[in-house]
Order: C-alpha cells, then structure tokens, then sequence
C-alpha cells in the first residue's frame, strides 16, 4: 500500500503522514507552522485514499482554502475537495489560501499519477507561468468554463484550430497521457462521455463530424482530451505542425487510449512520433496532396462550405 505525506513546497513543516482513510484536522499550529490567526485551529479535514492517490478535502474554517491553486467554492467538487463548506460572505484571506496552497499530497511510492511527489511540487511552483502551464490557469477561470461536474472540467480551446475545439481536463491532476495508469479507466472513459455530450450539444453535430482525442506528445501540461469538428476551418490553423497534429497518428483517439490502459495500464507512444508532424500536407477527406497551408485551406472550402 503506498503512503501518502502532506509536503510543504516551501519545507515550511515536516511532512505530514496521512494513513490510508483516516482523517487528519489541520490547520493553524506547530504542525504546519501556520500562525495566521485568519487560519483555523481546525481549518481543513484530509482522508488520503491512498491506493487511488488521492486525498478528500473538506474545509471546516470559516476563511476559503485552496488547494493546488482548486479554491474551493459551491460547485467545485474535485478529488482535492470531495465535500466543501462554502462561505460565501467570508473575506478573501489570501494568505492562508496560500498556506492551504502550499500543502500537496505526496505519494511515496509513486512518481507519477495524481500525487505530487516533493520534486515534482517544487517543478510545479517554478514553472508556475510557463506557458505551458496555460491549462491550468485556464481550467480555474469560470469565463473559460463551459461545463464542469466532479470530475472534469470543458474549456474552450484559446487557439480553436476548427469551428469547434473543447478540451475536456480532470480535476485530479495528472500531468500527461504517460502519467495515465488502468486506475484512470473510469475516469478516462467519463471525460469521453462527457466529450460525446458536447458534440451532442453542438448545434452544428449534424453538419460537422467530429474527433475526440489526445496529442500523443502534447505541448500543454495537465491531461486534456481535445474535442474538435473536423472542418478545421479557423484561423488559428497555421502551420504543418497544427495541421499533422490533428490529422495523422499524432492524433490518439480517446476510445484508443482506453483500449491501452484496460490491457497495458499505461498509454505507450511509438518512437519517432514527433517525425509525423513532419508528413506532407495531405487533406483528410480526400487524401489529397497540397502544397501550402493556404493551398489546403483553400481546398478545405471545397468540403466544408460556409
Ligand atoms: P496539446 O498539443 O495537446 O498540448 O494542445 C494544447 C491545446 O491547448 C492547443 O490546442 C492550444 O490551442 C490550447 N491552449 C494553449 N494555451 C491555452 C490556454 N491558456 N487556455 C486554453 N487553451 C490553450
Ligand atoms: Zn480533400
């Protein structure tokens, strides 16, 4: 059975044991060296489910907590926060938000999957603002959001590269398809069910088809299943790498990635698959060979007409 410890990025306490289902009060005290009296003595509730590598938050003081920049709030539940008591009117305390951010679940045993190790937490708080850490911000903005449940959130792609372009992410962190493990399944399998749920919606599903997949090396951290209508007829489409991306190999659908985990437990990416970026351009209806990215975008009309 693996072990979970609560790590302070900034070493500002030792780490703190959670036994597998127990639950663990903590907050302001020689424990966590919080002194912040805006902290609750008994500011937050944790039970580690150590064996799926996540712990349940339930927040017990008054002033918001956060965890892994998740602020808790009235219809955020994820596996960081499982029950949460929203305080609506109570002030913004940025500072023991902070502390509670500062607080990650490490798994032992285990470098990958949701856990944070303490190498992988101090990763995090430097590349804080990379920009390939754009998803993250993305996924925490409710003007970003277009729906979320308990587990996964949908965004609307910052740089569509189609008529229509989501990305379903999960709560629970998991920084690529490589960190995915067969405990993911079910989790893998409802962010396709949600992803089916969208293109239901769309108002343009009879007209376009669409694919729902991942990048076998994506570019962005945090796992994200692109929804995308297969016109791919926006202007954020430049380049071959854009267009091989999401017309060859490159492109993994998420039923395949399913397949993998159920009889693998883990996704694996052929070698050289970067080379695929590289192909010529090739339209995806027709198989056709063009030259240009215009040439393709003019050809593309042909097909998918306004
Ligand atoms: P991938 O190559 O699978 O990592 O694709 C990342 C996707 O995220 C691309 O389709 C980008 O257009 C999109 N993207 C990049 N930055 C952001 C952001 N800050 N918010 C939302 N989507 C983004
Ligand atoms: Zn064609």
């Amino acid at each position: 059975m693996p072990v979970c410890w609560l790590v302070s990025e900034e070493r500002r306490h030792k780490p703190i044991q959670l036994p597998h289902l127990q639950t663990v009060v903590l907050g302001r005290g020689p424990q966590t060296t919080i002194k912040d009296k805006k902290c609750s003595r008994q500011q937050v509730e944790l039970k580690a489910e150590c064996n799926k590598g996540y712990v349940k938050v339930k927040q017990l003081g008054g002033n918001p907590t956060s965890v892994d920049s998740v602020v808790f709030k009235e219809d955020i539940t994820g596996n960081h926060s499982g029950t949460k008591r929203p305080r609506e009117s109570a002030p913004e305390d940025k500072e023991s938000q902070r502390e509670a951010q500062k607080m990650k679940a490490a798994k032992e045993t285990e470098k990958v999957s949701v856990s944070v190790s303490p190498g992988e937490a101090t990763k995090t708080s430097e590349s804080v603002g990379h920009w390939s850490q754009g998803l993250k911000t993305s996924m925490q903005d409710p003007k970003m959001q277009i729906y979320k449940d308990d587990k996964v959130v949908v965004i609307k792609d910052k740089y569509p590269k189609a008529r229509y372009h989501w990305l379903v992410l999960p709560w629970q962190v998991i920084p690529s398809l490589k960190a995915l493990r067969d405990e993911h399944c079910d989790l893998v399998k409802h962010m396709q069910q949600v992803a089916d749920r969208m293109v239901q919606q769309c108002p343009d599903s009879s007209s376009l088809s669409f694919r729902t997949g991942y990048h076998v090396i994506p570019s962005m951290s945090h796992v994200h299943l692109h929804v995308i209508s297969q016109d791919f007829d926006s202007p954020c489409l430049k380049n071959k790498k854009h267009w091989n991306s999401f017309t060859t190999d490159y492109f993994i659908e998420s039923q395949d990635v399913v397949q993998m985990l159920e009889t693998n437990g883990r996704v694996t990416v052929k070698e050289g698959s970067s080379e695929l970026l590289k192909l010529p351009l090739r339209c995806h209806v027709c198989r056709k060979e063009l030259p240009t990215i215009p040439a393709l975008k003019e050809h593309l009309k042909s097909h998918f007409p306004r």
